[in-house]
């Protein structure tokens, strides 16, 4: 299949996805204020952020993280898809829609240097999950700003990781905090089920 045709699957135009955030690119780069370089193992894809502070920081447990990463979990950091510039290689990018497992530029998918196939991020409609191990990230400072906050789906966990942070059971704040997570984040979710179930009895649905 031509490359441009594949990646038009949810454009219009010969090769609109290319004058879109995320794959627009800046003309030159005093539009935007970089704060990160980043790049893929073999170096044909290189990206810039120009936000400092990610919008979050998460470690997914999930299975298909777990495969498509080969790795135990995955690190990913959310970002508006208007911080990113492709300052090489966008060309070099292939996509996956995990969904229909096709190749083709459905979203949500997943983007891949075509080359040495490093996970470059997963794109959302809204947001892009980007993947820190790829950003130079310089000084404690930065490394703070990227520091994972909580981890998702981790009743699918292959390893405990006990390090303090909430542990949500599938997606996070949309699900239950599990053993490990912080004791007040525990206390604060028992205090809520304590409240539901009286609400439940109050109700009636418990006799
Ligand atoms: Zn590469
Ligand atoms: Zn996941």
């Amino acid at each position: 299949m031509d490359k441009n045709q594949a990646r038009d699957e949810s454009t219009t135009g010969a090769s609109e996805w290319k004058t879109r955030p995320p794959y627009k690119i800046h003309d030159n780069s005093e539009d935007l204020d970089v704060k990160y370089e980043a790049g893929c193992h073999c170096g044909r894809v290189k990206y810039q952020l120009s936000r400092q502070e990610p919008l979050d920081s998460k470690l997914c447990h999930c299975e298909t993280c777990q495969t498509q990463h080969a790795a135990p979990f995955q690190w990913a950091a959310v970002f508006h898809k208007d911080d990113i510039n492709f300052s090489h290689g966008h060309h070099d990018l292939e996509w996956y829609d995990p969904t229909s497992k096709s190749i083709e530029h459905k979203l949500p998918c997943k983007v891949r240097c075509s080359y040495c196939h490093s996970p470059i991020m997963d794109e959302g409609r809204n947001m892009i999950l980007l993947f820190p191990s790829l950003i130079r990230l310089k000084t404690d400072e930065d490394k703070a700003f990227f520091k994972p906050r909580c981890h998702m789906f981790y009743s699918k966990r292959v390893m405990d990781i006990p390090d303090g942070l909430p542990k949500w059971s599938g997606m996070s704040d949309q699900s239950d905090l599990i053993e490990d997570s912080p004791p007040e984040l525990v206390r604060e979710l028992e205090r809520k089920r304590e409240e539901e179930r009286r609400m439940r009895f109050e109700k009636g649905e418990n006799q």
